[in-house]
């Protein structure tokens, strides 16, 4: 697996440098969009930095200390020039190094561990990856909160008694950026590192083929609720009028089952940043702390909605794969007759007759001794797709093994299903076996259902008659079941 190779020797690469110098102009625009969603010293609703350097550890390793270790330094000295602190230039310096190197530690480590567990996953199964992501991803956030708050204490910037209240928020902070955007920031990263997707466990994050207006529609729907959710919470400002912002669950989870991955992602970032930003606008910060959760909580939930997609997709596979026989892909034996079964049982409630046609190819053993066994198997799939161009939409096909194939006829009476026969008898006929003038053909055996009869058993009536049909000579089709000549 080449994903999680980090060649340290190209940090110096022109191209390298450009990414660094991209990503630290992104860290540092999302902190400073965050700063304006402070709502305590140290505390915002949420904190999409942290989402970037978990992101960027995960995608780059090592490679992104230097440059988020630089952009902690630069926020510690541009908060002081914001709020005019006026701090000695060394204690900022001590300060900035201090944070960085605990919260590039925290996510270094976290993402670390993440892409260990994930590797270490036998099978790749979506919910587990989430699973993961969301216990690792908050338990890096509390890392990040508890020593970030010691540092901002050790270095002077942050009391003692301030420790208690700020970690907290700080935690949450970082925890619903991270869940939330984390996904997204990997989404992006992962058209540069392709690779990334081989762990996403399935999601695909490039399908944008599907029609962008439905999309934009449902975008709407969730900013107006949530906007109007937010006006409500202000002006009647009770606590329970907030909890309202649970509700947006339901179009979050509409978005993420009818979506990709990727729009059900930037979905969530959208509806995570106008909250934070309502919260700020109308001054809803004695409830921050309900839409953290809010936040922290429908996107958990909207990730394991991600899976379903892929879970019902490997589903369909597998039925497939259960049901069709994998070299002809016709019905196998088990799926044709329970379809069987259950057209009799219809066609009986409209009084309708139905047929079974049986047949086996001759000679076939002999194509498989003459030309190999790949040529035999080219030649079941020229039949099966031969057979099932001469079919109605109603009949059911299907292989009962070997050269055997067998064919249910719904509405069909016996003489009908004998000219069916016939007519794919002689299309057989129009397969050529080799490079001579040799043709395939197949011997037919043909039954109506009697009333009462099972499949099992009008089935048994149709292989005696295939039989015979093999004993007078091959190449045609026997419809009455008449008495067996003696063997011997
Ligand atoms: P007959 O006219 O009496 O039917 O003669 P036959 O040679 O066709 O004999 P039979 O139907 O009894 O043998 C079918 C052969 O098909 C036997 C087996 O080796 C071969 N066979 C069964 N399944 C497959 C398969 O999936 N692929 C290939 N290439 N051969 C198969
Ligand atoms: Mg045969």
């Amino acid at each position: 697996m080449t994903l999680f190779k980090e060649p340290l020797k190209n940090i110096f690469s022109v191209n390298e440098m450009l990414h660094s110098a991209a990503l630290m102009f992104c860290w540092l625009l999302l902190w400073r969009v965050s700063v304006l969603m402070e709502y305590a010293p140290h505390a915002s609703i949420w904190f999409p930095p942290a989402a970037l350097s978990f992101a960027a550890f995960l995608v780059m390793g090592l490679r992104a200390m230097p440059v988020l270790m630089l952009c902690s330094i630069i926020a510690t000295f541009w908060v002081d020039d914001m709020y005019q602190s006026q701090q000695p230039w060394l204690q900022l310096a001590n300060s900035g190094i201090l944070f960085g190197a605990v919260h590039c530690l925290s996510y270094w480590l976290g993402a670390t561990l993440l892409k260990t567990a994930v590797k270490s996953l036998v099978v790749d199964v979506l919910p587990r990856v989430i699973l993961l992501f969301l216990v690792i991803g908050s338990l890096t956030a509390l890392a990040a909160a508890l020593l970030g708050v010691q540092a901002l204490h050790v270095s002077g910037m942050l009391s003692a008694q301030d420790i208690a209240t700020t970690w907290l928020p700080w935690w949450i902070g970082d925890l619903a950026a991270t869940i939330v955007l984390t996904p997204l920031f990997l989404g992006l990263l992962s058209w540069r590192y392709p690779q990334i997707d081989n762990w996403l466990g399935g999601v695909d994050f490039h399908s944008l083929n599907q029609p962008l207006k439905p999309y934009l529609l449902k975008l709407l729907v969730c900013v107006m609720m949530l906007s109007t959710i937010m006006l409500l919470a202000h002006y009647f400002p009770y606590d329970e009028v907030a909890f309202a912002v649970f509700f947006l669950i339901i179009p979050q989870m509409w978005m993420v089952y009818t979506e990709s991955a990727f729009r059900s992602a930037v979905s969530l970032a959208i509806f995570s940043l106008l909250t934070a930003i309502w919260v700020a606008v109308l001054g809803l910060m004695d409830q921050a702390l309900v839409y953290q959760f809010a936040i922290t909580v429908i996107a958990a939930t909207a990730y394991f909605g991600l899976a379903v997609p892929v879970l019902v997709a490997d589903n369909r596979h597998l039925r497939k794969l259960a049901l069709n026989d994998g070299l002809t892909q016709v019905s196998n034996r088990l799926y044709f007759f329970e379809r069987a079964e259950q057209e009799l049982l219809r066609s009986r409630r409209y009084q309708q007759p139905v047929s079974l046609i049986l047949f086996d190819i001759d000679y076939f053993k002999q194509i498989n001794d003459n030309q190999g066994h790949s040529a035999g198997d080219q030649v079941l799939v020229q039949v099966a797709n031969q057979i099932q161009d001469n079919l109605r939409q109603s009949d059911i096909f299907g292989r009962f093994g070997g050269d055997e194939f067998m064919l249910l006829l719904p509405n069909n009476h016996l003489e009908q299903a004998c000219e069916t026969a016939q007519r794919l008898r002689q299309s057989l006929l129009q397969i050529p076996v080799d490079n001579t003038t040799k043709r395939l053909s197949g011997s037919f055996g043909v039954v109506e259902f009697a009333p009462d009869e099972s499949v099992q058993q009008a089935f048994e009536r149709a292989d005696a008659n295939l039989l015979l049909a093999k004993r007078q000579g091959r190449n045609q089709v026997v419809a009455d079941p008449k008495p067996q000549p003696p063997l011997n």
